[in-house]
């Protein structure tokens, strides 16, 4: 099997698609130069490349949920419109059918976490970009 090649995110794209692309690729959502995770889902708490503190965006459940979504529209919807779903005994269909489904939703997981996070992390980004504004002077309407 081929290694995937890296393809660099071009610049144009918008900074909150940077950081998704980059948190999908399981690479640090600010740099995009190292990796996101130390172990399966445990994010590195600070990224030793450009120093952003990726370990204080709490995910929660959205990845899981996601991941759930995705799962069930992708590989359960699809697999129920095959005909020897409905033929075969419902204790194959389940030996087959969980494991698989499980498979999937483990194998998908840190992607669809790594995503969040990068939109989590953007979001983050602008908002403190958007405190460091100056406030304009108040105007006659305000
Ligand atoms: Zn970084």
């Amino acid at each position: 099997m081929a290694a995937m090649e890296e393809q660099p995110i071009p610049d144009s794209a918008s900074p909150t698609w940077r950081a998704m692309k980059r948190g999908l690729r399981m690479r640090c959502p600010s740099c995009g130069s190292t990796p996101l995770y130390r172990s399966y889902l445990k994010v590195q708490p600070v990224c030793p490349s450009c120093g952003a503190a990726n370990g204080e965006f709490r995910v929660d459940d959205a990845a899981s949920y996601f991941t759930v979504l995705i799962v069930g529209h992708v590989v359960v919807a699809p697999m129920l419109a095959f005909e020897v779903i409905w033929d075969a005994s419902l204790v194959l269909t389940l030996a087959i059918a969980l494991p698989a489904v499980g498979l999937v939703a483990l194998g998908g997981l840190p992607f669809i976490k790594g995503a969040i996070l990068g939109l989590m992390s953007a979001h983050d980004r602008r908002a403190r970009a958007e405190a460091m504004r100056p406030k304009s002077p108040p105007g006659p309407w305000s």
